[in-house]
């Protein structure tokens, strides 16, 4: 991703700010990072050879506790790209009411490529890279594309050794056996489908077995592909890097997940039709639901966009080119900073559980889960309503105040950190 990205970014948080009350200091001191961190990870691979990867830890804002975000494994990981996901989880936290500011990492690498021991590898140095700047009171990492809870393992057991004792609050999304919640892996799924219900009626009112295309088929959009299956909806085409695939009367998504299981991605399919990657976004559906990288729905294809609704999965899946076109097309768009949040709102019970040294039911997870994505989402809702705002603003306007009021409480000495860099 390019450089612009921040910048892309950074017009969704400047188009909200007429429509709420935040200090011009504020403004300003929300336009930067606090701090960003670059790292070079050597890693011994299995042929004997050293190879060097990037990784990059930024911590956007702490305002509201420790900084929180996911580790991303991909190879085009840049730090601009690391920055602008910070800057979204500084938002997304603060429209979920969590107790935590916005960081993200991120290591340029393809994980396909690497052995299990080479990832293992990697995982434990750049942990070791980032070590003086994270911890369960300063800034939290998680699972992000391509991490999941065996590298959260790792890296969690890597930074007990670091400091010589016990700190699992240090990373979120973890294996059970190492203090995870049930259902981590589930959350960002499970809140997509609690935000969509609860917005159905007003985006998509009458429609009974809405259509859904889907974009990216890995941990949140697969599992999102299956639960709305069984609310009723009909996916009628899924895609991954390798393929998209369609079937206007409804795809058999258990079989194409069982077939992404097994063979590693959606090529080859056993059901249905294999289209063009970009025809996915073209089509005429009730639902568009990009759940894959940021800058899929640009000026370059926005125009084409035949869907009634987006759903953003994905972090960042529109430019603020698209967002324009689509909204003068009559679009609704409902963001990222609502529907992704379920992953990090489990993340904080997760936290929560660690420094408590208490343990959560599956069914406490799931009960706590629906009333924060529920809560926060009617009052995105309420919000929109009550100041005429589209979706995304409103929901800036809803971050923004609440990180306003923290700032305000701190006073103007907040605008110069917390003392712990
Ligand atoms: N990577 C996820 C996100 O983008 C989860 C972050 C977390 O749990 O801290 O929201």
């Amino acid at each position: 991703m390019t450089e612009d990205l921040l910048e892309d970014a950074i017009v969704r948080f400047e188009e909200a700010l007429p429509h709420a009350e935040l200090s011009e200091d504020a403004c300003d001191r929300l336009r930067a990072p606090v701090s960003s961190l670059k790292v070079s990870v050597p890693v011994r691979m299995d042929d004997g050879k050293l190879r060097i990867f990037s990784g990059y830890r930024v911590r956007y804002d702490d305002t509201r506790g420790p900084a929180k975000g996911g580790i991303r494994y991909h190879p085009a990981v840049t730090a601009a790209e690391v920055t602008t996901l910070a800057f979204w989880m500084t938002f997304k936290t603060a429209l979920m009411d969590l107790p935590f500011g916005g960081g993200k990492g991120g290591v340029a690498v393809d994980p396909k490529q690497l052995s299990a021991s080479e990832l293992e590898r990697l995982s434990r140095g750049y942990l070791a890279a980032i070590a003086d700047v994270i911890g369960p009171n300063v800034d939290v990492p998680a699972p992000d594309v391509a991490t999941g809870e065996l590298v959260m393992g790792w890296m969690a057991h890597e930074y007990a050794k670091i400091r010589r004792g016990h700190h699992p609050g240090v990373v979120t999304g973890k294996p059970l056996a190492l203090g995870g919640v049930p259902g981590r892996t589930s959350a960002t799924s499970d809140g997509a489908l609690h935000v969509l219900r609860t917005v159905q009626p007003r985006v998509l009112p009458g429609v009974d077995h809405p259509s859904a295309a889907i974009q990216g088929f890995g941990n949140a959009g697969s599992q999102l592909a299956a639960g709305l299956a069984s609310s009723g909806w009909r996916g009628i085409a899924v895609s991954d890097s390798s393929a998209a695939i369609h079937d206007p009367k409804g795809l058999d998504i258990p079989a194409l997940r069982e077939h992404k299981t097994s063979t590693g991605s959606l090529a080859d399919p056993p059901v249905g039709e294999e289209i063009g990657a970009e025809e996915l976004l073209c089509l005429e559906v009730d639902a568009l639901i990009p759940a894959a990288l940021e800058g899929a729905i640009h000026a370059g294809n926005a125009e084409k966009v035949r869907a009634r609704v987006v759903f953003e999965v994905a972090n960042g899946p529109l430019t603020a080119d698209a967002d324009r076109i689509l909204d003068e097309a009559g679009v609704e768009v409902v963001p990222d900073i609502l529907v992704n949040a379920g992953g990090v709102t489990v993340s904080w019970f997760e936290w929560v559980a660690n420094r408590t040294g208490d343990r959560w039911t599956e069914e406490a997870v799931r009960r706590r889960l629906e009333e924060r994505m529920v809560t926060e989402t009617k009052a995105v809702l309420a919000l929109a309503d009550e100041r005429e705002l589209r979706l995304r603003t409103a929901a800036y306007v809803h971050a923004i105040e609440r990180l306003s009021e923290a700032m305000d409480a701190k006073g103007t000495a907040a605008l110069f950190g917390d003392g712990d860099r």
